[in-house]
């Protein structure tokens, strides 16, 4: 067992203090500390979370791919500071407030557009990516409801697809490790196959595997005719999959196949918007627009929970009407918060100011340098990359196709060699990824590929 890497008296004071009163996310609570290292933070900067004894930890994976710009990135510090000192919250029914109205118009105008379909016009608030997601189906369903459709029912989701964790987004993810013990609790989705490249058979492209995969969802439609309200997908890359990637095709058959058949898309952007896979939303690679847009995590630069839900006029007119039932009653106490708001708009400033897209596009270029060398080592099954993100499938043999047991918890191994290293990688079962800030510099950046070759190395040999 490695040593855990916090091990100030006191680091050791603060752990000591959690351990016995905070029940951690994600975690078996019963592996804190000894399997599973707790490292009480003091700060952040930067790429930087700093622990109480001074130990830095660079934050590849962003915070639960969050953050954007660094940690405590002061513009956006400032803007929720002068807003703290303005308003705070006030509810948003019946109240509006300035953060809210010009953050909702920004959004409107930064979004993905297709020609010939009439643009995003609305945005719902909503304080979590979860409940962004909830937003979004609930409002896809209550749309046809409202039109007299009440035979659709059903939502389409991929499989090894992820949108949250709350009943009603765990319905329609398939990672059966967060899934399986509720699913007695759970409506019943119809599952798409993935159109997940790693998932090609031999000699079959990434856009072959998209066509394939599309087909499998067309079929869906032909069997459940007018039964689908919303087909909803993570666009381009299914994070907590496995940081799977595909072809931008696919998102054109899905688009297209929601409109012969009258369902909606949502697209849940909430890991893959503001920039992480190369462009300011995913959706645009294939140029298309969706019904729903959700968006959270980097919406704020990672400083604030908000979630946003963008959606087309033509689903908002079907709320208008003199009877309650007929509106969309959902409601959050925080439901766009004007710290949170202010945020966003801070974020949205830094987008504009620091020109970070193309930034990002040379930043990007120097992990794919970094990364290419990954692919002689013989348990890398695959290197992969959209935009700022990076994935690294282990392997047992070297065939490379044989995955390691679950028990053999290389995943875990690799986590904490790379911990006791000063680097917070978090593999998604056997799959190395990094998705840092996108303040990350070149030393960093070496930093980070000289560590993960020497924390798989390592884990692989632990396991
Ligand atoms: N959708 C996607 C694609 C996500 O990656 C996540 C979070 N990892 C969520 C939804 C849920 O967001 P939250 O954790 O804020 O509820």
């Amino acid at each position: 067992m490695l040593a855990d890497p916090a091990s100030s008296p006191l680091a050791e004071q603060w752990r000591q203090r959690d351990l016995s009163v905070v029940w951690h996310p994600c975690t078996q609570m019963r592996e804190h500390p000894h399997t599973l290292p707790l490292i009480p933070i003091a700060r952040g900067e930067g790429a930087w979370l700093i622990g109480h004894d001074g130990r830095h930890y660079l934050d590849a994976v962003s915070s639960w791919w969050t953050n954007l710009f660094g940690h405590t990135e002061p513009r956006i510090g400032a803007a929720i500071a002068r807003q703290a000192t303005c308003l705070e919250q006030v509810m948003l029914a019946g109240f509006s407030h300035e953060p809210a109205i010009t953050l909702a118009e920004r959004l409107l105008a930064l979004a993905p557009r297709q020609p010939g379909r009439a643009p995003l016009t609305k945005v719902f608030y909503a304080d979590n990516g979860s409940a962004g997601v909830e937003v979004a189906l609930k409002m896809a369903f209550h749309y046809f409801h409202n039109r007299g459709e009440t035979g659709r029912t059903r939502f389409v989701a991929l499989e090894n697809g992820y949108h949250g964790e709350t009943l009603g987004a765990l319905a329609v993810g398939d990672i059966p490790l967060y899934r399986r013990v509720y699913a007695p609790l759970l409506a019943e989705a119809l599952f798409a196959p993935s159109p997940d490249a790693y998932q090609a058979a031999p000699g079959q492209t990434a856009a072959g595997r998209a066509q394939q995969a599309a087909d499998g969802l067309a079929d869906l439609f032909e069997r459940h005719p007018g039964q689908i309200c919303a087909v909803i997908l993570e666009p381009l890359l299914q994070c907590a999959g496995g940081m799977r990637m595909h072809d931008p095709l696919y998102l054109k058959r899905a688009r297209e196949l929601c409109d012969a058949h009258g369902a909606f898309l949502i697209a849940d952007e909430i890991a893959t918007g503001f920039g992480r896979t190369g462009t300011l939303f995913a959706c645009e690679q294939a140029g298309v627009m969706p019904d729903l847009l959700c968006l959270s995590k980097g919406l704020t630069g990672g400083f604030l929970p908000l979630s946003a839900v963008l959606t087309t006029q033509r689903l908002y007119d079907a709320f208008l009407d003199d009877s309650r039932e007929r509106a969309f009653l959902h409601s959050h106490s925080y439901t766009g918060n004007p710290l949170a708001c202010a945020a966003a708009l801070a974020t949205l400033d830094i987008f504009a100011s620091d020109d970070v897209i193309a930034r990002n596009r040379g930043t990007a270029g120097v992990m794919r340098e970094l990364a290419a060398p990954f692919t002689d080592h013989p348990h890398i099954a695959d290197v992969r990359q959209t935009g700022m993100v990076v994935a690294f499938e282990l392997a047992r043999d070297s065939d490379r196709t044989t995955p390691f047991p679950a028990s053999a918890r290389v995943g875990l191994h690799v986590y904490r060699a790379a911990l006791a290293r000063g680097v917070v990688l978090r593999p998604l079962g056997d799959v190395v990824y990094w998705m840092p800030p996108y303040c990350i510099d070149d030393a960093q950046l070496a930093l980070l590929a000289q560590t993960t070759l020497a924390a798989i190395n390592e884990g692989i040999a632990c396991a």
